[in-house]
C-alpha cells in the first residue's frame, strides 16, 4: 500500500487523532524498532499534546536486541516508557497492560479511593504506515478485527475492542506520516519495506542499506552472502558497489553476456535484508542520530 500524502491529508489525519484524544486514556505510539526515530512523525508531540503515552517499538524480532535495549533507554531519558514487541510472532497484550496501567496509576489509584471500580484503560494506537497497527490491534483482539492497508481520511463508526476486562482499544488506528523532508530518513524506510521502491531506485536504496551493513554488521554481511572480503571502507562506493555485484552474481541476477543486473542484485538484497537473512538488524543507532 502507497499512501499519497498531501498537505490535506496530513491537516485530516492530524485533526482526526486529535479529535479521537478526548476518548481515550492513552496513546500508544508505535515504531519501528529498526528504525524507531525515522519511523516517528515529526509532529507526534504537537499532535499528541500532554496525553499519556506508550512507545512500542515493533519488529522487535527483525531489530538488533543490543540496540534495541539503547533505544529503550533512550526514550525512557526522554520521559518515555518503550516496549519493544513482536506483533507477528508475540502476543504483548499482557505486557501492554501491565506498561499501561502503571503509566495511569495515579488516576486507576483514585478511582479507586474514591471507591470506583477502575474501567478499562481506553487506548488509540497510532503509527506511520506499515508499522504494524493493524496486526497489533488483531493480535489484541484476538481476531480480525482492523483491515490492513486502511487508508487516512476514510472514517468509519468507533468501535471499542475490548483486550480482555481492562483494556480498551479504538478499531481504527491513527495514521500519521513519515518524515519526508529527510534524505536518510527516505533510505531508512525504504530499506525497511516502509515506503516503496517506486519513489527510489532499489539500486540506492540497497547501496544505502549495504553501506550501513558494511559499517556496521560487516561478519552477517560476509556469513549470509559468502564473501570473504567485505569493504573496510563504506564510504567507497567502488568497492560497495563491487560487492552489491558478487552477491548479484551468486544469487544469479544476470545479464545476457553475463554481467550483473544491478536492479535485480539490489532487491535481493533488500529482500532477504527485511526478511531477516541477514540476522537481527538495527538501521539507526541512538548515537547517529543524537545530534
Ligand atoms: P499498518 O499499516 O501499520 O497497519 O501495518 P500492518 O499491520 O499492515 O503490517 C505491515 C507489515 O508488517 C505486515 O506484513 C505485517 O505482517 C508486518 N509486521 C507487523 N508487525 C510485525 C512484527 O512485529 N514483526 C515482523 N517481522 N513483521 C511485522
Amino acid at each position: 500500500m502507497t499512501i499519497q500524502w498531501f498537505p490535506g491529508h496530513m491537516t485530516r489525519a492530524r485533526r482526526q487523532i486529535q479529535d479521537k484524544l478526548k476518548l481515550i486514556d492513552l496513546a500508544i505510539e508505535l515504531l519501528d524498532a529498526r528504525i524507531p526515530l525515522s519511523s516517528r512523525n515529526p509532529m507526534i508531540d504537537e499532535i499528541l499534546q500532554s496525553k499519556p503515552r506508550l512507545v512500542l517499538l515493533n519488529k522487535s524480532d527483525l531489530a538488533d536486541p543490543e540496540a534495541t535495549r539503547r533505544w529503550v533507554e533512550f526514550f525512557a531519558d526522554q520521559g518515555l516508557p518503550a516496549l519493544p514487541i513482536d506483533a507477528v510472532g508475540g502476543n504483548p497484550s499482557r505486557e501492554i497492560l501491565l506498561r499501561s496501567k502503571q503509566l495511569l496509576s495515579a488516576k486507576i489509584e483514585a478511582q479507586i479511593r474514591k471507591g470506583m471500580n477502575p474501567r478499562a484503560i481506553r487506548a488509540l494506537i497510532v503509527g506511520i504506515p506499515n508499522v504494524g497497527k493493524s496486526t497489533l490491534i488483531n493480535k489484541m483482539a484476538g481476531r480480525k478485527v482492523a483491515a490492513t492497508g486502511d487508508k487516512p481520511g476514510v472514517t468509519k463508526g468507533q468501535q471499542w475492542i475490548k483486550v480482555g476486562t481492562e483494556m480498551e482499544l479504538l478499531d481504527t488506528p491513527g495514521i500519521l506520516w513519515p518524515k519526508f523532508e529527510d534524505q536518510t530518513v527516505g533510505f531508512r524506510l525504504a530499506a525497511t519495506g516502509a515506503i516503496k521502491e517506486e519513489i527510489l531506485q532499489p539500486e540506492e536504496i540497497a547501496l544505502f542499506a549495504m553501506r550501513y551493513l558494511v559499517a556496521r554488521y560487516p561478519a552477517a554481511v560476509g556469513e549470509r552472502f559468502g564473501v570473504n572480503e567485505v569493504p573496510a571502507d563504506p564510504s567507497d562506493t567502488d568497492a560497495v558497489v563491487a560487492l552489491m555485484e558478487a552477491i548479484g552474481r551468486k544469487r544469479g541476477a544476470l545479464v545476457s553476456g553475463g554481467r550483473v543486473d544491478l536492479e535485480k542484485a539490489s532487491l535481493a538484497i533488500l529482500r532477504e535484508l527485511r526478511a531477516g537473512k541477514l540476522g537481527r538488524i538495527t538501521l539507526e543507532m541512538p548515537d547517529e542520530v543524537q545530534a
